[in-house]
């Protein structure tokens, strides 16, 4: 079967790829190994910046989609840090019906669906894909949007991701909690991560995740975390990598792009995958459709590092600001600082709403602040008299 291009991998990035390129005309394939719905691990928080990108991409969403939530908790190791009003709020989902209505929306727009079929074979010099029925499909553009342990980047480079450099997660689905909803992120819940509580339409989505190689006791970090949030016993553990902050400097080789998770977009301070996986899907989509107009599908990539490079400098800036936040020396100083500064929370705010990016945090700024209460604590560790 021959397409403009082939799409792997339907969930949030695919769908966004498939949407966008059927609008604009192209004969899509749209690859997934699992049926729909299907479920994915994921807090399901979905930022203000990823409801931009959602809006832009997919247009109007159902009603009931996501289930708002307008106050925000911070917490270190259980001590809470500052309780912040969010307006707008913060959207919750359940991944098996958002994922199954964005890849509803790509096959509306004309992708043609090939779900429930694993790509076996990707060969990134023909656009030749083998699914496991046996079909084969080509393409002169392919989107890899097959996730973190993403089976094109392996077709191209031998492995999708360096374990070094990875992160695991562990969640489970909870009762829902009495009283008001309130997303709450511990900083001090796992090393180089955060554990989260997320209430849901109802439900409360809880877990705790870091990078892997800080993390070897990851399961007691969890145990911990759902006692302090008062959680039944025995509920299901599960657990998934995510790319915490491993970015891929080119999102493809050749004819092949990556979006989304497959790309490591996500947010390595926050965990945040959702907004980048539409958002890089969109933009990979679009650089295949014009690669296609000008007859030149080799120029896609150029187009789509092009478009992707803003994305690429943001998370590359939030790398270099998680080691102030994480690194063990300064772990308590910035929990210090977020406690004192009603300013710094904020910020904090105000990135996950889209409002501010890493640039207008300024690492300057954060640095002084650093600076500040290091000084203080210090001072007061002086012996006296
Ligand atoms: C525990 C946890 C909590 C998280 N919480 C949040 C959160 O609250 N907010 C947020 O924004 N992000 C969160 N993330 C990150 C977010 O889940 C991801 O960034 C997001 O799912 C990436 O979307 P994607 O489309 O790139 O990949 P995925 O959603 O992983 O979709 C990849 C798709 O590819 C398919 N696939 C894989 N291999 C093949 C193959 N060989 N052939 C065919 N199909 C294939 C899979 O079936 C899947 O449907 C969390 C991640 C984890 C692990």
């Amino acid at each position: 079967m021959t397409h403009d291009l082939i799409v792997l991998g339907a969930g949030p990035a695919g769908a966004a790829a498939a949407v966008t390129a059927a609008r604009a005309g192209l004969a899509v394939a749209l690859v997934d190994r699992a049926l729909f719905p299907r479920d994915k691990l994921c807090g399901g928080g979905i930022t203000g910046r990823a409801q931009g990108f959602l809006d832009h991409t997919f247009g109007a969403l159902p009603a009931g989609l996501l289930h708002p939530v307008a106050t925000l908790r911070l917490s270190h190791g259980g001590q809470e840090l500052g309780t912040l009003p969010c307006d707008p709020p913060f959207g919750t989902t359940m991944r098996h019906r958002f994922d199954a209505v964005l890849r509803g929306l790509a096959l509306q727009a004309g992708a043609q669906d090939y779900a429930g079929r694993r790509a076996d074979r990707i060969d990134p010099g023909t656009g030749r894909v083998t699914l496991s029925d046996g079909t084969a499909l080509q393409a002169p553009v392919l989107i890899g949007a097959d996730g973190v342990h993403s089976a094109t980047a392996r077709a191209l480079w031998g492995r999708a991701h360096d374990p070094a450099r990875v992160a695991f997660a562990l969640e489970v689905e909870a009762p829902p909690r009495p009283g008001p909803d309130v997303l709450d992120i511990d900083l001090g819940a796992a090393a180089w991560g955060y554990g989260w509580a997320f209430p849901k339409a109802g439900g409360l989505t809880v877990g705790v995740g870091g990078l892997q190689p800080h993390n070897p006791d990851l399961r007691a970090r969890l145990d911990r975390y759902l006692a302090a949030q008062d959680a039944p016993a025995g509920l299901r553990v599960k657990g998934h990598h995510l790319p915490f902050g491993e970015t891929r400097a080119v999102p493809g080789e050749g004819r092949v792009l990556l979006a989304g998770d497959a790309a490591g977009l996500v947010d390595p301070i926050t965990g945040e995958g959702i907004g980048w996986a539409v958002h890089s899907g969109r933009l990979a989509a679009l650089a295949a459709a014009r690669a296609l107009a000008e007859d030149a599908p080799g120029a896609a990539l150029g187009h789509y590092a092009a478009a992707l490079a803003p994305v690429l400098d943001e998370l590359r800036r939030a790398r270099l600001l998680r080691g102030l936040i994480y690194a063990r020396p300064l772990r308590g100083n910035f929990a210090r600082m977020l406690a004192r500064h009603p300013a710094v929370q904020q910020r904090y705010v105000d990135l996950m709403q889209g409002r501010r990016d890493y640039a207008d945090i300024g690492l300057g700024s954060v640095l002084r602040v650093l600076r500040r209460t290091l000084a203080a604590g210090l001072d007061r560790a002086r012996p006296r008299g």
